[in-house]
């Protein structure tokens, strides 16, 4: 293997995202020291069946290619992908929903590979914190 780095960062293709974490990942992965994957609705891109075999398929990419061993995953707050806030009670079930999908793909990721799994939920106002 010619270059290998430590981090695979998956993320929710929503264009308001993008400026939050990449300054978070830079500073938190380091500079050119991750893989970015950007699916609608991050977490729920690896749990839905419909687009399970495109996730995974990125993830074996970037471990058999970058010896990646930190699977990162950033959900967020009025994810589209859900149908938004609006579809939740409050950000309680929203947040709830979040974590309960994230802590499915961890288990997932971790069937097939020997990865570390991060989880984090960004919130619209720009800050981003681990589940
Ligand atoms: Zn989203």
């Amino acid at each position: 293997m010619s270059h290998t780095i430590e981090n695979l960062l998956i993320v929710c293709m929503d264009f308001r995202l993008p400026k939050n974490h990449i300054d978070w990942a830079e500073k938190n992965l380091g500079n050119k020291n991750y893989d970015l994957v950007a699916l609608a609705g991050s977490q729920k891109a690896i749990t839905d069946e419909d687009t399970m075999a495109t996730s995974f398929k990125q993830i074996e990419t970037s471990v058999n290619l970058h010896g990646t061993k930190v699977i990162n995953i950033i959900a967020h707050e009025d994810c589209g992908a859900y149908g938004g806030s609006k579809v939740f009670s409050g950000w309680e079930e929203e947040r709830q929903k979040y974590i309960d999908d994230l802590n499915e793909a961890e288990k997932l990721i971790k069937e097939k590979f020997e990865v570390e799994v991060k989880k984090y939920i960004l919130l619209l106002d720009g800050k981003i914190k681990l589940v």
